[in-house]
């Protein structure tokens, strides 16, 4: 075989594209975790079975019930979806109570929440608002606060992370450009290390053009977290020309960055472009110095692995809460099922401290893909939801603006816009039917007091 085989290989090999460092630093970035003996075939039961069952410590478990549930309380995805944006309070309820540095560490003003609390609380923001919860996740997971906590400087960690923390500093992080985003590897934007001008003196730094779009919080960010490749053609730093992919932190206010217009990413959080020509930055504004010249890459598969297992499973989970009727299908329901269980496991494996790369990348993929299968499930009842809805109009139960307003919101926010309708009229009706029967007596509430948000927001 070998005389037939090895040759073969060899004439193959020569045929084949070889892999470029970035390709390579994509494949050795990440750590692995149990999955690795799932793929390898030869899962030890016991190790899965002696891993922590996820838990909330009493502080994450007081967050999400009383600060989340405050903030879904205060939450009417019509009314953003109506005005576009997030109202200020909103946002401003959003900052005091630390919601942008729930990964953050105390000792920077943060909650250093684990990410099993994380999980938790963007599930439950996204089943109340998908647009308040993605507006949180970006400053949680994917963005410069997860890449300045692992890899940036103490200077840079404490010039950033306090305001981060506090919600005084938004961050966004591009990546994206027109040209690339899928093959994100082949991003065109470009750092070249020139002399230049900087706070009145001449210092090394990096001539930056930049394009990017799809970027998430951008339209209201005051640090831009950057992704491009640098060079170094002069040799100022070295022998080296070509450095590879590269992040660095600007203020959102330096001079040449331009904060484009929005996107329109369907929930309407904040997206948009950041465009940069000939842009001139100190070299410490890279992530973590000039010493970490070129590992952009890395940097970004690792906290892209330890984000996309935390935020998209969160936030597709809460799908179900999405489709408003309590006689969900049986797929949403094993779905949901099946998520909630990946959710445990991920963010279990996150809880360890690695970054498993794989299985971070399967579970957002399946989470999503469950998601997109959840919603397809909710548009179809979503059919018989309009029949519900003329019917209550048609009975008097609802006036038509609601019934507008609960229809133009179809496969969005039922369950929850359902319940605020009917609390509307429950009393009515109950009164109108038994006048002699109270809200009270009916729904064993006591109306004299303030009630809790009527919504389902628990995930
Ligand atoms: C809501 C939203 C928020 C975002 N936020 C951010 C952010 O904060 N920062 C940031 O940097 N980026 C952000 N992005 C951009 C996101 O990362 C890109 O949209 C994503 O990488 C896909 O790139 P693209 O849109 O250029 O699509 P493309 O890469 O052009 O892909 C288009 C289609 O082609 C398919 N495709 C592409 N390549 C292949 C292939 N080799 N084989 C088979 N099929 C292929 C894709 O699956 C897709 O269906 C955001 C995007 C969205 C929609």
């Amino acid at each position: 075989m070998s005389f037939i085989s090895k040759p073969a290989y060899k004439a193959l090999a020569n045929a084949m594209p070889s892999i470029s460092p970035t390709e390579r630093e994509a494949l050795d970035s990440g750590t692995s975790w149990w999955e690795k003996e799932l793929f390898m075939g030869a899962p030890n039961w016991e190790t899965f079975n002696s891993y922590p069952y996820p838990k909330l410590s009493l502080e994450e478990q007081a967050f999400l019930d009383n600060e989340v549930e405050t903030l879904c309380s205060m939450l009417d995805e019509w009314e953003i979806h109506e005005q576009k944006a997030l109202p200020d309070h909103v946002w401003q309820y959003i900052k005091e109570h630390g919601f942008l540095g729930l990964i953050i560490p105390k000792e920077y003003g943060g909650r250093a929440f684990s990410s099993f609390a994380q999980s938790r609380v963007m599930s439950k923001i996204a089943s109340r608002s998908l647009t308040t919860a993605v507006s949180c996740m970006v400053p949680n997971s994917l963005g410069p606060g997860e890449l300045l906590l692992h890899y940036g400087t103490e200077e840079q960690k404490d010039r950033y992370l306090p305001g981060l923390a506090r919600g005084e500093e938004i961050p966004c992080f591009g990546l994206t450009s027109p040209e690339a985003g899928s093959d994100a590897g082949a991003i065109p934007d470009t750092g070249v290390v020139c002399y230049g001008q900087f706070e009145g003196q001449e210092v090394l730094g990096l001539r930056m053009n930049f394009s990017k779009r799809w970027i998430t919080l951008a339209p209201i960010a005051t640090v831009v977290g950057l992704a491009f490749k640098m060079y170094d053609p002069d040799h100022l730093l070295g022998e080296q020309t070509e450095y590879g992919i590269t992040c660095a932190l600007l203020p959102a206010s330096h001079e040449g960055v331009i904060v484009g217009p929005r996107h329109n990413p369907g929930p309407p959080f904040m997206n948009g472009t950041v465009e940069g020509k000939d842009v001139f930055i100190p070299l410490d504004w890279i992530i973590g110095g000039v010493k970490n010249a070129g590992k952009g890459w890395r940097m970004l598969m690792e906290c892209l692995a330890v984000g996309r297992g935390i935020s998209l499973p969160a936030l597709s989970t809460s799908t179900s809460e999405m489709t408003y009727l309590n006689e969900a299908n049986s797929e949403i329901a094993s779905d949901t099922y099946m998520l909630e269980a990946f959710r445990y496991l991920v963010t279990c494996g996150l809880n360890q401290g690695g970054k498993p790369a794989v299985m971070t990348a399967i579970a957002k993929y399946y989470a999503t893909e469950g998601m997109r299968k959840v919603v397809n499930h909710g548009m179809d009842v979503g059919l018989s939801f309009a029949d519900h809805v003329a019917d209550a109009h048609e009975q008097g139960f609802i006036n038509e603006e609601e019934a507008n307003k609960l229809l133009h919101y179809n496969a969005r926010r039922y369950d929850s816009m359902l319940t605020d309708v009917f609390d509307l009229h429950l009393q009515e009706v109950l009164e109108l039917e038994n006048p002699h029967i109270s809200k009270a007596d009916a729904t064993g509430t006591d109306t004299s007091v303030q009630s809790a948000p009527s919504h389902s927001t628990s995930p």
